[in-house]
């Protein structure tokens, strides 16, 4: 299994990387570069994205003599912008190309689309359930990413323990499987599991949800804090009705504080059609398996000249924006720009790192999360 320490020694790189600096070495040249990080476009077409993964980039480079400029972690940057810029000598960081777009591409794809998925559940709450999906030992980077991006929670034990909050979650369909119904279940899991755990039950397995709510309603009364529906797509129907139905039988029977929840093939899409009728989602593949955003890492300074390869503008670059909300890249050793409304422009690009130090204190999960949402007010889907 690839750890850490492979990734430092390098041994994640891109072959090609490997000879490359053979080559320089046997030429004994190593100009001082400056390559910038940026998506010519983005999945699915998004307007936007959240850049996160800068930590783990930073951490790589930490000790080598290298320079680093960009966006903070948790900013949103959009289609061509430098979000990155790393200067130094070539063969000193060259061969981590691989793990670097690697470090910020997929991370930065799941708080996207995190995000995305919250800004359409707005105040309902968005748990990650995806985890399942996905190759084991990444479960805590997703599941960082996507409560960076915005989500409420994980369901990932090792991904709340990393993240320092506690996990979340309801019943599995095994659990009132085993038990043979559905309010034994419910009354099981009342028992035996701590009270600070929100008594939320599945009532999709056995017969008709609606049917299902009620009993489950009655039997642990005020107790019950959500039903949960995550019927398979194959039987489920029109399920923004079946929602709006089960609302209305638990409202006409006095269950008004009975929330639902709903599992199952969730985007920000099915949510913007449910969330009349919902008050809390678990989302999954939609996330977790969240496209990637398509980062290259281009030349675009060698020994101090602007050069870069065809259809690449050359020279290192910062990004300014407006309170206007106007956004222009320009050359980088511009210190003031003027909107086009007459405004000072604000530089958005920072720095970093310096000489393989890095600057300012690494921000916490929880500040992450401020800057995302801070920046998500200029967004929408
Ligand atoms: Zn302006």
């Amino acid at each position: 299994m690839i750890d850490w320490r492979d990734i430092k020694r390098g041994k994640t790189t891109d072959v090609y990387f490997l000879r490359t600096r053979k080559i320089l070495g046997k030429l004994k040249k190593n100009p001082r570069v400056a390559m910038e990080i940026s998506a010519e476009r983005l999945p699915e077409g998004y307007s936007w994205a959240v850049f996160t993964g800068l930590e783990d980039v930073l951490r790589l480079l930490e000790g080598r003599p290298v320079d680093v400029y960009g966006l903070p972690e948790g900013s949103v940057f959009y289609p061509g912008e430098p979000v990155l810029t790393i200067e130094g000598r070539y063969r000193e960081f060259g061969i981590y190309e691989t793990a670097i777009l690697g470090f910020l591409c997929q991370p930065s794809g799941i708080a996207t689309k995190a995000a995305r998925v919250k800004l359409a559940a707005g105040e309902r709450i968005v748990l990650s359930f995806g985890a399942r999906r996905m190759y084991p030992t990444i479960a805590p980077m997703i599941d960082r990413n996507a409560y960076i991006g915005g989500l409420d929670g994980v369901s990932v034990v090792k991904s709340a323990e990393v993240l320092g909050i506690e996990p979340k979650g309801t019943m599995p369909h095994a659990l009132i499987l085993i038990m043979g119904d559905t309010v034994k279940a419910a009354q099981a899991f009342d028992k035996y599991i701590e009270e600070n755990v929100k008594r939320i039950v599945l009532v999709d397995t056995f017969s008709d949800e609606k049917f299902e709510a009620l009993r489950v309603a009655e039997a642990l009364g005020e107790r019950l804090y959500a039903v949960r529906l995550d019927t398979p797509r194959s039987r489920r129907g029109d399920f923004r009705r079946i929602v709006e139905e089960v609302r209305w039988e638990l409202d006409r029977h006095g269950f008004h504080h009975v929330k639902i929840f709903v599992s199952g093939g969730i985007d920000e899409y099915k949510i913007q059609e449910l969330n009349d009728w919902v008050d809390a989602y678990g989302v999954g593949t939609a996330v977790s398996n969240a496209p990637v955003i398509d980062m290259s890492m281009d030349m675009v300074e060698v020994d101090g000249r602007p050069l870069a390869k065809k259809g690449k503008k050359s020279g290192k670059k910062k990004i300014f924006e407006c309170e206007c909300g106007m956004r222009e890249v320009v050359p980088f050793e511009f210190e003031t720009v003027i909107c086009a409304c007459g405004k000072k422009m604000k530089e958005k690009t920072e720095k970093l790192m310096e000489n393989g130090k890095i600057i300012k204190p690494l921000p916490s999960i929880e500040e992450l999360r401020e800057r995302v949402k801070k920046e998500m007010k200029k967004c929408s889907l």
